[in-house]
């Protein structure tokens, strides 16, 4: 338990270290509960990754990221802070904010690439104009028109089963991309899968009409 809470990454550095709200006692800005007093910190600018204990790469598995998170959030469960003072009960509270945050970030793969990219010093450039790949938008403009020319549940379906093992594939592509450092390739990667994801939503609610 105390490794969890404590976060030991060998020796803590001097700039790694807050004094505790409470007693003034140094605190690692990766710790839950001061080392001193105990008590409840209030949550710290940390990578989502960092948050939930978990090493910055993409390939994680949901069970990874599901772990963790419930150990947290069960650490700062509103229940362990029933008879703690009101600053406690509110600093438990942002703590569980802040591990949801990191949790919903990581679980999805698009945003846990975005937010790793972001971290390797590659963001993706803002706004909707951002899509230069011709390949993309010319198989864009073709996806769109086989939707529109799909008349029948099945044909939908036919469209729903191709876009996602697009998708898988452009998941496995970003993965590779990642390992290898291509980080380039891997924001192309994450545009086509955004790109992918519209798609099939919209396929899937035009195939909701059907039912
Ligand atoms: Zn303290």
């Amino acid at each position: 338990m105390s490794e969890i809470i404590h976060h030991p990454q060998g020796a803590i550095a001097a700039d790694q270290l807050s004094p505790c709200w409470s007693c003034k006692g140094p605190v690692d800005r990766r710790a839950l509960f001061c080392h001193t007093c105990s008590v409840i910190q209030p949550p710290q600018a940390l990578d989502h990754f960092s948050r939930l204990g978990l090493a910055p790469r993409f390939d994680l598995t949901s069970e990874e990221i599901e772990r963790n998170y419930f150990r947290f959030q069960r650490i700062v469960h509103p229940d362990r802070f029933a008879s703690k003072s009101a600053r406690e009960k509110v600093l438990s509270q942002a703590q569980a904010v802040a591990f949801n945050d990191a949790y919903e970030t990581l679980r999805h793969p698009v945003a846990r690439a975005l937010h790793l990219l972001e971290l390797l010093g590659a963001p993706l450039p803002k706004g909707e104009h951002t899509v230069k790949d011709p390949m993309l938008l010319m198989a864009a403009l073709q996806d769109r028109e086989a939707l529109d020319e799909a008349k029948t549940a099945e044909a939908v379906e036919a469209i729903i089963g191709k876009g996602q093992l697009a998708y898988d594939k452009t998941l496995a592509a970003l993965s590779d991309h990642f390992a290898r450092d291509e980080l380039k390739a891997a924001q192309a990667a994450v545009l086509r899968l955004r790109y992918m994801e519209k798609l099939l939503e919209e396929a899937r609610i035009r195939r909701a009409r059907f039912v």
